[in-house]
């Protein structure tokens, strides 16, 4: 149904098959759509007829006729696509209006206000949507608010409610000639002319810039296309007794079981929405202020039925929803409901209090968490204990802490991230232009709209942290400044939101990591039950051991070794090692740097106890390492007591051209041995030692980028002879594993032959996409970007597998490697660890784990178990 009629289709389908109140109508399938598209933007043949059908079956059941003035039915057009895409595309309310019909309308109503607004609405939204009057450029205003801006102030009004029918009436003829300005033509009073304008410029909303980002962004296919709603207006903006709302079934923002919802009396939905207007709340218990008046307060009727709504929607749809009303003269109309969009704080909540209100199972409850949303929780908070100056407060619109330099405006908030800033949104309200904008911003602030305004329903979607509808701050976009109780803040001052308690806070606040538990520990309580997959961390130090751990990591997959060196004296012996001329000068640097890596393995070991610790040989790019200013080379060469010139000769004779493909991994230690040999001895040294102290340590020795079976060989008998020679010098015996990396291709292809020398591998797949695109790791981001953005590729390699090629080489790998040994244990350790399809493939070709930086631990743990759930084994 969905992929048919659009999500919105469906549901309002559903809706009357369950016997709940909706404006009768049909809906123009996304076949039409994709029709429309491949026939050259051509409609396919017979539509028109269909659609003058079922116009006339929604006059029949109405008693109206679309375009008499004497009885009119007018429509709303509205797009809907299969994956919910708030705001992105266009609608058209109140279509089927000319001046004629507003009189008849006036007239059967007895409400000319109500005639004149709803002809005023649909000039603008037409103009604005089908005409495109729209401003593109970011400082210019709507014209169509200009003339309602300048007829308010003109009648001394502050509210578009207290226009009278004259008032409006005027703006109507105004629009009108703005548009004829503007167009050169007269605005269209055909009824028809009119819905077919609509229809297309729906249609071509589809392509739309802002469409067509968010899908790229949230992995729609442009295929999909959308459909077309076209239903009878109800109006709730028919006088006092009408309203219009927007609600969810359970907060959206931290998943509380509380009906939660704005509403505005005599108002049509957008604006509640736009946050041109600032709406009420629904219902009694969610009121904070006073001064507000609720639906419930104010039309108990509509208001129980309303609930009677949501309540039998949870239960049908068993899921939070979000849903769209409106009350004519007292009479409550559904207008959409849909699966709430919600920070993934709520939908961990919401999951785990909906199995135990049974209404979903176990395993439902994992897989409505996308694993992906976890990276929202799993991120630093402000420390309580920090002094905070909170200049002004908000609505908690979308929760986290963030920290950045203030812009006000969404292309500069781009530009700004490109330069590698981070930077804080600041807007009056956003609007769908904004989006790229709000994406790359670590946060969102306006100065209006609700809890449901665009900026807080996106800001929640993309886990941004957003405070919405903050009144005291005062925006000039010319001046790029923001006013607060008289402090003026410039573009570019520092400035921290914290979109959990709705707090703007002069300068930057110190942040701590966040705790887990309660229903976030349930829910990864019952992923780990599930999955198949082991969950290991990439760690270089015992800190991150350590938060990886608690975040139930079962073992650490990757230790770089060389990142231990980039701290401190370090760096002077590894550079005194690799400039050294001779195996012994190497040694001599190797004996300073002995002490360091011995007490870091014991530091993680002892983390780690009972769990595997996989420790690679060295894999520095050498030029990572090499000194390459006056003043390093000059510290080199007082070290190494050689002059200044001979460093410089000596770092000129081992640069490289492509350091990424050149003298590193194994090919070191196979040309430099006393460096495996200097790391085995201080890994098992430090074994030995938590051995005897009573510590169960797992180390797995890893041999970094092998090509072939011959070098595994010659590092394996390396760090054996040496391991051996430690555990007798120190009278203890440690079981130790040596394994290596599957990065190269030919490892992969010839990993029958490797299988017989290694304990177990583990997929680097960062150096195998890098070598099998053949795109350098350090210089592919530019172009990459350029490749995504033009659709060559799908998604970055680098950091979603590339399945269909680098994972034919994981799968080679792993079925030859398994051909000779079946029990051989395989992980990855390449950045895809972490990354939840790529965890799905790795599931689905049998690896043992995972392996993936610490505060991704979490997201893969879900990530492995939703992969089980799709794909049993
Ligand atoms: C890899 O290549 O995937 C890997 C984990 O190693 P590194 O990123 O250190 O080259
Ligand atoms: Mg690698």
């Amino acid at each position: 149904m969905k992929n048919l009629l659009g999500g919105k289709g469906a549901n309002l389908a559903e809706m009357c098959n369950i016997g709940v109140p909706v404006p009768p109508g049909f809906t123009l399938s996304t076949e039409v759509c994709s029709a429309y598209y491949d026939n050259n933007r051509n409609y396919p043949e017979g539509l028109k007829s269909e659609v003058e059908a079922a116009i006339a079956k929604t006059e029949e059941v109405l008693g109206k006729k679309f375009g008499d003035p004497t009885n009119p039915l007018l429509l709303s057009v509205r797009s809907g696509s299969r994956a919910s895409m708030p705001g992105m595309m266009d609608t058209v309310l109140n279509l089927g209006i000319n001046e004629e019909i507003t009189e008849g309308l006036a007239k059967l109503s007895g409400n000319p206000r109500f005639a004149w607004d709803s002809y005023r609405r649909f000039v603008q939204m037409y103009g604005d949507v089908v005409l495109d009057l729209k401003p593109v450029n970011k400082e210019d205003h709507d014209p169509f608010e200009l003339i309602l801006e300048a007829k308010k102030e003109e009648k001394g009004v502050e509210l578009d409610t207290e226009l009278s029918a004259e008032d409006l009436k005027e703006i109507v003829a105004e629009f009108k000639a703005e548009i004829k300005k503007v167009t050169g033509h007269d605005f269209p009073d055909d009824p028809m002319e009119q819905l077919w304008g609509a229809v297309g410029s729906v249609f071509g909303s589809w392509m739309n810039d802002r469409a067509i980002y968010y899908r790229r962004l949230n992995g729609i296919p442009s295929e999909w296309g959308t459909a077309v709603n076209i239903q009878a207006m109800v109006y709730g903006n028919m006088g006092d007794d009408c309203a219009t709302g927007v609600a969810f079934t359970r907060d959206p923002a931290n998943g509380e079981k509380i009906f939660y919802g704005e509403y505005l009396i005599n108002a049509q939905g957008e604006d509640v929405v736009a946050g041109v207007r600032t709406p009420q709340p629904v219902n009694d218990s969610t009121k904070s202020d006073p001064s507000h008046a609720t639906l419930q307060e104010l039309m108990p009727k509509p208001y129980q039925d309303l609930v009677d709504i949501y309540l039998k929607l949870e239960k049908h749809y068993k899921d939070m929803q979000d849903i769209e009303f409106t009350i004519q003269k007292g009479k409550l109309w559904m207008l959409q409901t849909r699966n709430g969009k919600r920070t993934a704080e709520a939908a961990v909540r919401i999951a785990v209090e909906m199995e135990k209100e049974g209404l979903i199972d176990k395993n439902t409850a994992i897989k409505r968490v996308e694993a992906e949303s976890l990276d929202q929780l799993l991120h630093p908070m402000f420390d309580p204990n920090a002094d905070k100056n909170v200049i002004a407060t908000g609505l908690p619109a979308s929760p986290g802490a963030a920290t950045g330099k203030i812009v006000f405006h969404a292309e500069d908030a781009e530009v700004w991230v490109e330069k590698g800033e981070d930077v804080l949104l600041v807007r009056t309200e956003t609007s769908p232009e904004d989006i790229g904008g709000m994406h790359v911003a670590k946060g969102i602030l306006t100065a209006r709209g609700g809890m449901t305004s665009h900026a807080a329903v996106v800001a929640r979607g993309m886990g941004t942290c957003c405070v919405a509808g903050c009144g005291a701050i005062e925006i000039d976009l010319k001046k790029k400044t923001m006013t607060v109780d008289g402090k003026v803040l410039k573009e570019g001052d520092w400035l921290s939101l914290d979109g959990s308690k709705g707090e703007v806070i002069e300068g930057k606040v110190p942040t701590i990591d966040p705790e887990l538990s309660g229903d976030f520990g349930i829910l990864m309580g019952w992923a780990d039950e599930v999955r198949h997959l082991n969950v290991r961390t990439n760690a270089d130090t015992p800190h991150d051991a350590e938060v990886a751990r608690n975040f139930g990591a079962e073992g650490i997959g990757l230790c770089r070794t060389e990142h231990m060196f980039f701290e401190g004296d370090r760096i002077k012996a590894v550079r005194e090692m690799i400039l050294a001329d001779d195996e012994a000068g190497r040694r001599k640097a190797l004996t300073k740097l002995l002490p360091y890596q011995r007490d870091d393995f014991y530091g993680i070991f002892k983390v780690m106890h009972d769990l595997p610790v996989t420790v690679r040989t060295l894999d520095p790019p050498l030029h990572e390492f090499l000194p390459h200013d006056d003043a390093n080379q000059q510290v080199m060469a007082d070290e190494m007591g050689i002059t200044l010139e001979e460093v410089k000769a000596k770092v000129e004779s081992l640069s490289e051209f492509n350091p990424m493909l050149g003298h590193r991994g194994c090919r070191l230690g196979i040309t430099y041995p006393e460096i495996t040999e200097m790391q085995a001895r201080a890994i098992i040294e430090a074994a030995c030692d938590l051995t005897k102290e009573g510590i169960n340590v797992l180390p797995e020795i890893m041999i970094p980028l092998i090509g072939t079976k011959a070098e595994l060989v010659d590092q394996k008998k390396v760090v054996v002879s040496t391991a051996e020679k430690v555990m007798e010098e120190k009278g203890v015996k440690v079981n130790y594993l040596v394994g290596t990396m599957i990065e190269i291709p030919r490892a992969a292809l010839t990993a029958h032959e490797v299988a017989e020398e290694a304990d177990f591998f583990s997929f680097g797949t960062n150096d195998l996409t890098q070598m099998t695109f053949g795109y350098s790791r350090d210089d592919a981001g530019p172009f990459l970007k350029e490749y995504t953005s033009k659709g060559i590729l799908s998604d970055d390699p680098f950091q979603t597998l590339d399945q269909s090629g680098v994972g034919q080489l994981v799968e080679i790998g792993v079925q030859r490697g398994r051909q000779t040994k079946p029990d051989l244990k395989i992980g990855i350790c390449g950045e895809h660890g972490g990354d939840p399809r790529s965890v799905e493939f790795c599931h689905k070709v049998g690896l043992n784990y995972v392996s993936c930086s610490p505060y991704r631990v979490p997201i893969a743990r879900l990530a492995a178990a939703q992969a089980q759930l799709n794909n049993p084994v």
